[in-house]
């Protein structure tokens, strides 16, 4: 699933591609994107690629919005050679080229809206998320802190990878209870939390199954996990079996001897 650097990758590629670019027509091969198609998008021209959380946002001249959430195997390519029928659910024909939408499992979503609802939760790579933020947001939870980390009106855009990654790298026990973690633990969740989703974004996304960046790439991050999916191999802090263990029926990568 893409989490927030795989889809701040996409937009961040797709940005210099489209923007600009009017939209000529409009095809539709999946019923479940009907109401996009009924929307008379031609004419429109894009203003703007961006994320916004785990989702991509491409402005239009309309004022309107195409709102896109790829979930598990949504893919968004600019495509000027012709485009493949396979998992094709929608083409948007603009001068020069197609943005596609492929998606094997069909699970990804697409609508367009008259006015973009900024996400609930706070976005760790903004401004605004500060160490002071950070705490406020905790307070005296009870949750454990991996599926805190996932709770989208907190945090926007992390997932089971980033979310293993960051706790290895903070040295915080996936299972401590977030409101009990103490000023310098706090810190460096804030600091590695930064760090791990710039290292990320920089390496455009982890590859995982089929996660394709807009120009058909593949992210490279994958080289950098520590912890996850690498259970029972050597914990790169100390030498011991890296553990795995389900929270909320989600997997948690982490080393017991590092993580405290
Ligand atoms: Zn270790």
């Amino acid at each position: 699933v893409p989490e927030l650097p795989e889809v701040e990758t996409i937009a961040r590629q797709l940005a210099p591609l489209v923007t600009g670019r009017v939209i000529k027509g409009i095809r539709v091969l999946d019923p479940k994107l009907r109401a996009v198609s009924r929307s008379r998008l031609a004419g429109d021209r894009i203003i703007r690629v961006f994320r916004t959380g785990k989702q991509l946002a491409i402005e239009l001249s309309g004022p309107r919005w195409l709102v896109i959430h790829l979930r598990m195997t949504g893919r968004l390519t600019w495509q000027q050679a012709p485009v493949a029928r396979r998992h094709l659910r929608l083409r948007l024909r603009l001068e020069g080229g197609n943005l596609c939408l492929h998606d094997a499992r069909r699970f990804g979503t697409v609508q367009v809206v008259d006015e973009l609802v900024e996400p609930g939760g706070l976005d760790p790579t903004s401004r605004r998320f500060t160490l002071a933020a950070l705490e406020a947001l905790i307070g005296s939870g009870r949750q454990p802190v991996k599926p805190w980390l996932l709770r989208q009106d907190r945090l926007v855009g992390l997932g089971n990878i980033y979310a293993s990654e960051i706790l290895f790298e903070a040295g915080i026990d996936p299972r401590r209870a977030v409101g009990s973690l103490a000023p310098a633990e706090l810190r460096r969740l804030h600091r590695c939390t930064r760090a791990v989703l710039r290292r990320a974004i920089r390496a455009c996304g982890t590859t995982f199954s089929d996660f394709q960046d807009a120009r058909g790439g593949t992210g490279s991050y994958q080289r950098y996990l520590r912890v996850y999916g690498r259970e029972e191999q050597a914990c790169p802090g100390c030498g011991g079996a890296i553990s795995r263990l389900e929270q909320q029926q989600r997997s948690t990568f982490f080393c017991p001897v590092c993580q405290r």
